[in-house]
């Protein structure tokens, strides 16, 4: 087939469906190829990743490790079934991500991606509650009239608690526990009901409010629910520290560590969904290790691979796993799966990602990052049109707003992120906002220039996108 740039562009245009975009406005962006935390398009304009190719890239595009490894495997086998079958590569990962995850979280079920990974740990937590050897004690009938959260018997835990403004992908379970109205509001009546607690979000919060208060009002906030409803919650699904796709908001310390007591207190499963965070995003390896928080199952997805395939992982628990063993005839077996769960290329992309954390000190490395980055904020924070700006480990977000004073936000459908997003690629540098709020989440492997380069151009795209 012969093609040139013309006829690419149109059947971008016209033939491949992009994922939350608006098809009839889409303009292309076509990267052909890539070094580093450098994208080129297909004419040759080269821009620094700002956003890690959405949040899963570490340590750069081409890394020579990870492609060596990627290339090994193909030499040796590109897939390989985990329905009842296995490879070298893939054991390895699972032991290797044993070895560096919260202690204690030993066993490792293989997914495809961030929305599987959380869909998976939702229907593992369901189940378990079916099969554990001590289920807590059947509660008292509901009074007449009052139904259970879930349209079902009380005693089931059939329900699950997330967060306001959750985001844990879009798979129908994974929506189900996730809030964030514009994209889920559609998709509602195909729903489970889910127990919703309102997000400790600092900066919604009025200014007299300290993170201490603002945690112990969302923790208060949660055990109300918790004591009421929690015979029938199987688990409760986190974004820890960092919720992503709400726009970056970030929790006040010690709410993590407080969801795992109360969770723990109230017999409910805690999910930690770090497809986002983890991967030394936050400074740590993962997330949960800032408050020393054991979750029942972690989902793993985006960096895992180095931002190189489709691989997702969730680790359970020996309580969790142990409930799932028994006798064939006794049907305890999770029967959830997916062809290319823990394909041995992705699996061999992150072995090599973990080693190149070891050999290049990635996350040594993240700190004289992370200050540069604040030093940039601490400037684009005294903008006019600049109402926040928050920050952990290596993951930024500038909330734009009509007047800094009352923070009155702008219209979403003036897309003044994607405004300033549109001004940084004129400058060679590609970011993606949420809304109003402009992300900045390179690989941990940006140098301070590029990174310098990057918030430049954040800082001139502003006055220009709200002048
Ligand atoms: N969970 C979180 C916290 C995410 O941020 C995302 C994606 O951004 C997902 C899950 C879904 O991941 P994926 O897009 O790989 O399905």
């Amino acid at each position: 087939m012969t093609d040139n740039i013309q006829d690419l562009l149109s059947w971008d245009r016209t033939l491949v469906w992009h994922a939350f975009t608006q098809m009839a406005e889409y303009e292309p962006f076509v990267i052909e190829r890539a070094e580093g935390c450098v994208l080129v398009d297909i004419d040759g304009n080269e821009y620094i990743d700002g956003v890690s190719s959405l949040w899963c890239n570490i340590h750069g595009h081409r890394h020579p490790r990870i492609d060596a490894a990627v290339r090994e495997q193909l030499d040796l086998v590109a897939h390989v079934t985990n329905l009842g079958a296995s490879n070298p590569t893939t054991i390895r990962l699972a032991k290797r991500l044993v070895d560096i995850a919260p202690p204690g979280l030993k066993h490792v079920f293989f997914s495809d991606d961030g929305a599987t990974s959380v869909e998976v740990a939702v229907k593992m937590a369901f189940q378990y509650w079916r099969q554990c050897p001590d289920p807590p004690s059947p509660p008292a009938p509901l009074p007449k009239g009052e139904g259970s959260c879930c349209g079902t018997t009380a005693g089931d835990k059939n329900c699950f608690v997330a967060l306001g403004e959750a985001y844990h992908g879009d798979t129908i379970g994974s929506v189900s526990v996730g809030g964030v109205e514009r994209f889920h509001a559609m998709f509602r009546p195909l729903l489970f009901e889910t127990l919703r607690v309102p997000a400790p979000d600092s900066y919604r919060t009025p200014p007299n409010v300290a993170p201490d208060e603002l945690c112990r009002h969302h923790l208060a906030e949660l055990e109300k629910v918790l004591a009421e409803h929690h015979r029938r919650i199987a688990g409760l699904v986190i974004e820890p520290l960092v919720q992503g796709a709400a726009g970056m908001i970030m929790h006040p310390r010690g709410y993590l560590h407080g969801v795992r007591e109360l969770t723990r207190k109230y017999d409910v499963l805690l999910i930690a969904d770090e497809v986002a965070v983890g991967f030394g995003r936050t400074g740590k390896m993962f997330a949960c290790e800032h408050e020393e928080v054991v979750p029942d199952l972690l989902c793993l997805a985006k960096g895992l691979t180095g931002g190189y395939l489709p691989m997702a992982a969730t680790l359970a628990t020996d309580e969790i796993w142990n409930a799932f063993q028994g006798d064939y005839s006794e049907g305890k077996a999770f029967y959830h799966g997916h062809t290319y769960g823990g394909n041995p290329l992705g699996a061999a992309a992150a072995l090599a990602t973990l080693d190149v954390f070891e050999q290049e000190r990635t996350l040594e490395k993240m700190p004289a990052k992370i200050a540069r980055l604040e030093e940039h904020l601490a400037r684009i924070a005294r903008l006019s049109h600049v109402g926040d700006v928050r920050r952990r480990g290596l993951i930024a977000a500038v909330e734009l707003v009509q007047d800094a004073a009352t923070k009155e936000p702008y219209p979403w459908t003036e897309k003044r992120g994607q405004r300033v997003c549109d001004f940084a690629l004129t400058q060679g540098v590609w970011l993606r906002p949420l809304g109003n709020v402009i992300v900045i989440m390179p690989p941990l492997a940006i140098t301070l220039e590029q990174l310098d380069k990057i918030m430049e151009a954040v800082e001139k795209g502003i006055p220009a996108a709200t002048a």
